[in-house]
């Protein structure tokens, strides 16, 4: 019987998704729906698009061809609003009833709106679609000066977006430290000056208690909760990502800040499937429930689910995911979770080459490396293996660090 497979989403999970769907399945029905107008694109390059280092045609992915070629029905411009478990249906904005054998889930997040007044003046940028990355750029071309909040993966981006079109910018923080949950201040100082370099001047113990506008309503300055005025005429604001469940609610799909799925994907109804950003998924490897915000990870999910859609619990997802930053003239990744964990080490070796491991159970569960990512695999394969090396942490910060200089007694975990 020719099975019918839904999509809501077309980012990286929910493309890849599909195109494993139509090799798995190669006479299945899929659709995949977006409210977005254009097919997948490269959303970790719309930074550089709205830096103005790349032009538009090669953040795009996939043309249309590309599904129709598949055979895979893409549906653009189309919001679903609605979905019944029960009658194995979703409902689209314009009252279309759309049936499925099984759904996939992949619809990510929205960025959250700072809840202060004067958050949605013009002039005040959320940076998500690449219709952001579009108004951002046109923006900060003939931007004066600027305010940038949110101190952590996203918020730099920006920082870093605001200093190539040489815009003088302040970046507000609540804390003492750009991505203080997986930094000390000793790590991030070497983020802090290289903002300071490009001209971005980092505010500690600051953020946004209110944004004062102009009588056209256009945003003209940040007031911070010590009352410090910041002139800007360009602001933008990443504090993370509502999670876009909303469709959700009035079903019995377990939510919970996301999605919640095992292992293969599946959520507490077995004939829908989530991945991606929006998924609360069993992480095998640190043995408790996580997130990951990272395209890899996207990607590899899509591709789990997929199969796990076309032949139940048939592959898990076991993954360690990386982040990397390329604004600045050294490398920075981050992996797995750094800011999770009960027990961490760190070292610096030179003005920028810094690392953190963090561990739980004595297993390395995420890290941050600058400057020098040469032992990334190490680690990676490490945690991947859910070796016991904390006891070790001498060892594990050398500069030149080798796994065979470890003392390792447990067998890999398969
Ligand atoms: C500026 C920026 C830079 C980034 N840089 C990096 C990086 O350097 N490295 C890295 O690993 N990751 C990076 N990321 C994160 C990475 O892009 C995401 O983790 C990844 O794209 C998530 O993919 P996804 O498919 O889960 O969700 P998304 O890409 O968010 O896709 C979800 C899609 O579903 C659609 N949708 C939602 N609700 C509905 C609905 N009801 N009906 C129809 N459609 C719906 C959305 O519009 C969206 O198109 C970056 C993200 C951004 C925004």
């Amino acid at each position: 019987m020719t099975q019918s497979y839904v999509i809501i989403g077309d980012g990286i999970a929910g493309s890849s998704a599909a195109e494993t769907l139509r090799e798995e399945d190669p006479d299945a029905d899929i659709i995949v729906i977006t409210d977005e107008g254009e097919a997948l694109y490269n959303r970790i390059l719309i930074k550089e698009f709205a830096k103005g280092k790349l032009p538009e045609a090669p953040i795009s992915i996939h043309e249309e061809d590309w599904y129709d070629e598949r055979d895979i029905d893409l549906r653009l411009n189309t919001l679903v609003v609605d979905v019944d478990p029960d009658g194995h249906t979703v409902t689209t904005h314009d009252g279309e009833e759309i049936s499925y054998d099984k759904l996939l889930y992949s619809t990510g997040g929205t960025p959250t709106q700072l809840p202060v007044d004067n958050s949605d003046a013009d002039g005040i940028h959320h940076f998500w679609t690449f219709q952001d990355a579009r108004k951002i750029r046109e923006h900060i071309e003939r931007a004066d000066s600027s305010v940038v909040v949110g101190a952590g993966l996203l918020g730099i981006d920006l920082a870093a977006i605001t200093a190539a079109n040489d815009v003088e910018g302040k970046y507000l923080m609540r804390g003492n430290a750009w991505w203080r949950y997986a930094l000390s201040e000793e790590g991030a100082e070497i983020i802090h000056d290289a903002l300071r370099e490009r001209n971005v001047e980092p505010v500690f113990e600051s953020g946004v208690d209110h944004f004062e506008t102009d009588d056209e309503g256009t945003v003209t300055t940040a007031v911070d909760p010590n009352g410090d005025r910041y002139d800007a005429d360009f602001v933008g604001i990443a504090i993370g990502l509502d999670f876009n469940t909303e469709i959700l609610q009035d079903t019995d799909v377990e939510c919970d800040n996301g999605v919640v799925v095992d292992e293969y994907m599946q959520t507490s109804d077995e004939d829908i499937y989530a991945a991606g950003d929006i998924t609360q998924f069993h992480d095998v490897i640190l043995g408790e429930r996580a997130q990951n915000g990272a395209w890899g990870s996207a990607k590899e999910q899509g591709t789990i689910a997929a199969k796990n859609m076309v032949n139940p619990q048939s592959e898990e997802f076991r993954w360690v995911s990386s982040y990397s930053i390329t604004h600045f003239d050294f490398p920075f990744l981050s992996f797995g979770h750094p800011t999770l964990g009960d027990d961490e080490v760190e070292a610096k070796h030179s003005e920028d080459e810094w690392r953190r491991l963090a561990f739980k159970d004595g297993k390395i569960v995420g890290g941050v490396l600058i400057g020098d990512l040469s032992p990334q695999s190490k680690y990676k394969k490490l945690m991947r293996e859910e070796r016991v090396v904390a006891d070790q942490k001498d060892v594990l910060m050398r500069e030149q660090f080798d796994i065979d200089d470890l003392e390792l007694e447990e067998a890999p975990a398969e």
